[in-house]
């Protein structure tokens, strides 16, 4: 194909130029990208930090949320179309006062607004689903979400053997309530790898 035969021209090779030739490609319409630098992506694209957006903390009902929660519905067959590189460490934010611990929580229900999958956890701190899914790939046993008190109830469930509520622990473990159960997703095969490849970046940092 020659610049003379190109129904579009996108100006600019940023990721938003190279998305919009890549919408078109799909649709069969033939596109020019022209880029005043030597290559792609050395602008914003090329250099940002690299967070792929779930669209946890963004206002619910704006358009940047609704390009957000879009763009992440689409985003893992592209990846897998385009063979890139992802790593996938999810986030976490832990509180450090009940200041933060409010602002947490505050950020826990616009995930649950914008139906974006958190988790809350026992010390407060407020989890991607991801890391959930990590670590049940990592030991390849179902993990159950327990509510964000957790620690407080286990211990308050300990007393009652102790004072003869329950008959046991395991009688004492049936009254904690229960969440959602995240089941490992990667063969038995992958995860004796994977926990190498942990192992070396837990050292590797550890160096630093
Ligand atoms: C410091 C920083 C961190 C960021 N971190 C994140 C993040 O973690 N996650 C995230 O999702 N977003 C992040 N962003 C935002 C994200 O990088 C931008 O929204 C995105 O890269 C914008 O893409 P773009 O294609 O519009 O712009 P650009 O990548 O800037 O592309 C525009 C291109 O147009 C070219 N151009 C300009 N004028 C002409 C012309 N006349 N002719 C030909 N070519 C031209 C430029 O050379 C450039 O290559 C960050 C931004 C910054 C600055």
């Amino acid at each position: 194909m020659t610049a003379d035969d190109a129904q579009v021209a996108v100006i600019g090779g940023g990721v938003v130029g190279c998305a919009v030739a890549h919408a078109l490609a799909r649709r069969g319409v033939s596109s020019l990208v022209l880029e005043a630098e030597p290559g792609l992506a050395l602008a914003a694209s090329g250099t940002n930090s690299g967070i792929l957006h779930t669209g946890f903390d963004s206002e619910p009902g704006a358009l940047e949320t609704r390009l957000i929660l879009r763009s992440a519905a689409l985003r893992e067959q592209l990846l897998e179309e385009l063979a890139a590189p992802v790593w996938r460490c999810g986030a976490r934010l832990t509180p450090r006062d009940d200041e933060q611990r409010q602002a947490v929580d505050r950020l826990a229900e616009n995930a649950r607004v914008n139906d974006v999958e958190v988790v809350l956890e026992s010390d407060g701190s407020l989890a991607d689903a991801t890391l959930l899914q990590i670590q049940a790939d990592a030991v390849g046993v179902d993990l159950t979400v327990g509510p964000p008190d957790t620690t407080v109830l286990g211990a308050a469930l300990l007393a009652g053997v102790g004072a003869g509520l329950f008959a046991s622990v395991g009688d004492a473990a049936e009254h904690l309530p229960r969440g959602r159960v995240v089941a490992p997703r990667a063969e038995a095969s992958e995860r004796s790898p994977q926990r190498e490849r942990w192992r070396a970046f837990v050292q590797a940092a550890a160096s630093l």
